[in-house]
């Protein structure tokens, strides 16, 4: 759609996997739509692991390589994974001014993140509470993180923010937007599948998020991702 005036699409995630889960088929689609899909994924996901074998470089590298694999099956365009301890995101300046970046070197008309009003785990809200800063208003305004200004980048104003809720049933206070993604579960079990250290081996994957979307789709003929959605003046 020309007129469409989403065309650049920013995720903020708190680990590699989280996009996936939230909003993989959703991305899938706003891709195939031909919008720009981007991902920043905003920890490491060095602490994700029960493996006793396991060390936190290696699992960094292996998620790494997984969510980059995950991102090409949803069409996801760039991804920067931010330099940040897993279970270690704070409301800080610090955190806040990498964030406000990241808006402002992908310059979206769409951001897409976890909801921070809901009860979940300590990075996931605070991806969610960073982003919403970070878009409104430090993005927006020149005067904050003007060191930006000599890196080339410019102030940007977000048009909407998508805070994901679910898929197929939440509580209605959460909900705005229901994404009929029906013809992109394949893309986001693809994903997910990906995710060998997080979720076993891609045919174990594949049939345990099968079976936990199939009833859903059983019960109402499709599949949906749904989000709250805040709207800005631009
Ligand atoms: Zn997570």
């Amino acid at each position: 759609m020309p007129d469409d005036p989403i065309q650049r699409v920013l995720v903020f995630a708190a680990h590699p996997d989280d996009c996936d889960v939230g909003c993989g088929a959703s991305a899938a689609k706003w891709a195939a739509q031909g919008k720009d899909v981007f991902l920043v994924v905003c920890t490491q996901g060095n602490k994700g692991s029960s493996d006793s074998a396991m060390t936190e470089d290696r699992l960094v590298a292996m998620r790494d390589k997984e969510q980059r694999a995950a991102a090409d099956c949803m069409g996801i365009k760039d991804v920067v994974i931010l330099p940040n301890e897993d279970g270690g995101l704070s409301d800080s300046y610090e955190v806040r001014g990498q964030f406000v970046k990241m808006v402002r070197k992908f310059r979206p008309d769409r951001v897409v993140t976890h909801n921070p009003f809901i009860w979940q785990h300590r990075d996931h809200r605070f991806t969610g509470q960073n982003t919403l800063d970070a878009v409104y208003p430090y993005a927006r305004d020149r005067l904050h993180f003007p060191e930006h200004l000599a890196e080339g980048l410019e102030p940007h104003k977000v048009r909407e923010v998508y805070l994901w809720t679910g898929f197929n049933n939440a509580k209605p206070e959460f909900v705005d937007i229901e994404e009929d993604v029906t013809d992109y579960l394949e893309a986001k079990i693809a994903a997910l599948s990906c995710h060998v250290s997080q979720f076993g081996q891609p045919e174990e994957t594949r049939k345990r998020w099968m079976d936990r979307f199939g009833e859903r789709i059983k019960e109402t003929g499709k599949f949906v991702e749904l989000f709250k959605r805040v709207e800005y003046q631009v």
